[in-house]
Parts: structure tokens; sequence; C-alpha cells
């Protein structure tokens, strides 16, 4: 699915999203999702124009297994070098459990389609990474649209934005989701499934300076109300749900 120019999802619902990022002709991809969607791979990249041999680099968002999801497979079978920030290298390996702990809140009827739904697409067959490059909050990364990392604490040790300045283009992952895969709520909001909450919101802060036309969630619909705004909402609801 196309969401702007030299950018596209794959995972038409936005329930999990992976994101393809195109610069002069070659391609950067942006989270793995779940393992079935590596049969969208190259049918989203005809789509762009371009073709697997376009394809330099997978970086990561974070280490959790709903973003690594065809990870593996694309190194592998591809040679793709995956990356991810090096606080989550170890999740991403599966060395070390999801710090995450339960559901928190939830709604039986968006919970359980978003179970279905990671079924469906391979979610219970997700394997890990064999072998993970990594990055440190700051880098410019030296692969196609050159996003510069900003490192994010709170939903994992190692949620790190990523920021493509040529597009316009914030990719948040589960730094903050539009969509609550637990409770079916819209809008900008802390992820579920986030270790620490009260750290997420405060790495918010490294966020709301940067403009950027497409807010571009690990969950849910794009944002283009810019992102301070964004963090504005999520630290409003915050508040108001410390104060129950
Ligand atoms: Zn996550
Ligand atoms: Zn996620």
């Amino acid at each position: 699915m196309r969401i702007a120019p030299g950018i596209h999802r794959i995972g038409d619902n936005s329930m999990i999203n992976a994101y393809l990022v195109d610069e002069a002709g070659e391609v950067t991809i942006i989270d793995a999702g779940v393992s079935g969607y590596y049969r969208d791979i190259d049918r989203e990249l005809a789509a762009m124009g371009r073709t697997p041999a376009d394809v330099r680099a997978l970086v990561l968002t974070h280490g959790h297994s709903d973003h690594i999801g065809f990870a593996e497979r694309l190194r592998s079978e591809r040679g793709i070098p995956v990356s991810v920030h090096e606080a989550d290298a170890a999740l991403a390996r599966g060395e070390v459990p999801n710090p995450a702990k339960g559901f928190g809140h939830v709604k039986l009827g968006p919970l359980l389609g978003f179970l279905w739904f990671t079924m469906l697409h391979g979610g219970l067959r997700m394997p890990k990474l064999q072998q993970v490059e990594t990055f440190g909050d700051g880098a410019t990364l030296d692969v196609p649209g050159s996003p510069q990392v900003i490192l994010t604490p709170g939903h994992t040790p190692g949620s790190a934005a990523l920021h493509v300045a040529s597009l316009g283009a914030l990719f948040v992952g589960d730094a903050f989701a539009t969509y609550a895969v637990t409770t079916g709520a819209r809008g900008p909001q802390v992820a579920p499934f986030t270790a620490d909450a009260a750290q997420a919101v405060n790495s918010l802060t490294r966020l709301e300076n940067i403009s950027a036309d497409h807010v571009l969630p690990g969950h849910g619909d794009p944002w283009t109300g810019g992102v301070h705004e964004a963090v504005r909402q999520i630290r409003e609801s915050q508040s108001k749900s410390s104060e129950r």
C-alpha cells in the first residue's frame, strides 16, 4: 500500500506494519512484521516499480517478535543485512525474554482480532535472528533513506525511532502507536506491551521537536497531525489515566 512518495507499507489493515522506503531506486525495509508478510514483499516492491534486487537493508525499530517476522528469512535467503539498536539485539536474537509483562488493559474483541490476525500470518512461527548488526543512538545509517536513529527507551530498552528527513517521515516503531491492538483504541497513545510506560512517555521529549509530515507507527494508521501534537495527546491521556 502506498503511503506517500517513496514510502509503502506491508500490512493492509494497519494492525501490524512494515514499511518500504525508496531512495533513488534503492530500498530499505523498516520492520519485518509477522513472518507471513514475506510473501508480500515482492508484490509491494513491484507496486513501487522496484525489484527484490533493489533491497539494501532491513532496519528494525526494536526487537519484539511482531517486528522481526520475516527478518531472519530475508537475511538468510537473500543476504540482506538486518540491524537493530544495540540495547535490543539480545531480544531480537531471542536470548532474553520480552521485557513487557502481560497484556495490560484489554478489550476482548480487539485482542482476539489481533491474536487471530497474527496467527493467520505465521505469528506462531517467528524465527529469531541468528545474526543482527547493531547501531547506537544518534547514528545516521548508511542505507537508502539515511535514517537517523533517535533512541526512545521505554517500550523496550532499545526502541528507536528512525527519521528519514528527505521523505519527511518519522518511523516510530512502538515508541507510540495510533492503534492499540489490545483495546481497539485509536489515536496516538502509549503502545501495548510497553515495558516501562513512564520511561516511554519521557522518551517522547526526544521526538517532539522533529518535523515530519508522515509519522508512521508499528501499529495503526499514519499520523499526519505533526509529532508535537501526537506527543501532546499522549501526555494528556497519560496524565488523565494516572489521576484515575
Ligand atoms: Zn513492540
Ligand atoms: Zn509492535
